[in-house]
């Protein structure tokens, strides 16, 4: 088989209500599908994290050719290729989600091949259904009170009735004091046994976010996400270090030696790696793979439209994290529940979360969703 063309999508899902989170105010979620085709007729499907059109330009630029011609079941002489090719331009960012797109496409694709679920091919199911948890609890204004915030508990109580076993909270855009008080509001009003996540994205200094941790040993806090810059490791230190709260984070990085040496820090209880961005389904297959071996647990970030979020489904159903015990307990993995909309109806099979649970979609080929494309023509159009 043969990769004989492949076409990219710049889609985008209008956010209503829009929402705020520490770097602003968003009103529509974009997102790049990557459909690969093969001179056997089979169609596989990717998607990237990141914005859409600078990395299509990279896949149209760098990589269309390349890929022409090869055997989408080579995903690791593929995935080899590629990397080496942009290498000394990039070592991340929009060149690793342009592979990561192409990748999952080629998974995609051998799935449909064998007629076998691309978890079957990464090891087989090790779960069949997912505990998911809400992500997340954003910023919103009401129209009804002089756009003041919305009380965060009127979310968290939809995100309870919808059956999810932890939520997670978006900080960052307000003062510590005003944040604080969310946080404190939800933790509240959850029962004692649903975990509440907090996301900072990435907001604060280190003396802040310090700050900030200090208030919160008192509260039950399942994880703390991103509160400082990527590349501040010398503040994650720091926190680490005066904080009991579990750090997690991970989400922007890409590539295994990217991985390592944030393992290596050890400033991180929990990773989050992004499968459109880490390099694909082959490369976020071994970071999990690697952060097992330094005793880091490990649950995919969920922010793509229904490509992503299948691959990440398929992704965590097939670990078996170590240790391997009837006892361990298995991270719940991210879900955006409505009204915000990742999905629109992009799928004609979309996956969903019940009761807080998704299951593996495993009697499909490939990811096990399948794009209507009258669908995807409507969403271009806001792309
Ligand atoms: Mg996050």
């Amino acid at each position: 088989m043969k990769i004989s063309n492949i076409n990219g999508y710049v889609i985008s899902f209008p956010q209503n209500p829009p929402w705020g989170y520490s770097k602003g105010w968003v009103t529509s979620a974009p997102t790049l599908l990557i459909e690969l085709s093969t001179d056997s007729g089979i169609v596989g499907w990717g998607e990237a994290y990141g914005p859409p059109k600078p990395i299509y330009e990279v896949i149209q630029s760098f990589f269309s050719e390349s890929i022409f011609g090869m055997d989408p079941f080579e995903t690791e002489k593929l995935w080899g290729k590629l990397r080496h090719e942009i290498r000394d331009h990039s070592q991340g960012g929009v060149a690793m989600a342009a592979i990561s797109a192409i990748d999952i496409a080629c998974w995609d694709i051998k799935g449909k091949a064998l007629n076998t679920s691309v978890c079957s091919m990464l090891g087989g199911a090790v779960r069949t259904e997912l505990t998911c948890y809400a992500s997340a609890i954003r910023y919103t204004k009401d129209p009804d009170q002089s756009d003041s915030l919305v009380d965060p508990v009127v979310p968290a109580r939809v995100m309870l009735d919808q059956g999810f076993s932890a939520v997670k909270l978006a900080i960052g855009m307000l003062s510590i004091g005003d944040d604080l008080a969310r946080i404190k509001r939800v933790r509240e009003f959850l029962p004692s046994d649903i975990g509440l996540m907090i996301d900072a994205n990435h907001a604060y200094t280190s003396r802040a976010a310090i700050e900030l941790a200090n208030k919160l040993e008192a509260i039950d806090i399942f994880w703390l996400e991103d509160p400082l810059a990527q590349d501040d490791l010398p503040g994650y230190h720091s926190l680490r270090q005066a904080t009991s709260i579990p750090l997690a984070g991970g989400e922007t990085l890409s590539g295994r030696p990217a991985f390592r040496d944030i393992l290596l820090e050890n400033v991180f209880d929990i990773l989050i790696p992004e499968t459109g961005l880490v390099g694909g389904l082959t490369e976020a297959k071994k970071v999990f793979d690697m952060s097992d071996t330094f005793g880091v647990e490990c649950t995919p970030h969920g922010f793509a439209s229904v490509i992503g979020t299948a691959a990440a489904i398929q992704l965590a159903a097939s670990h078996a994290a170590n240790p391997f015990s009837s006892g361990s307990r298995s991270l719940p993995v991210e879900w955006t529940p409505p009204p915000l909309d990742r999905f629109g109806n992009l799928a004609l099979n979309p996956l969903r979360c019940q009761d807080g649970k998704v299951a593996v979609p495993l009697d499909q080929p490939g990811l096990g969703v399948e794009i209507d494309r009258d669908a995807l023509r409507g969403l271009i159009k806001n792309g």
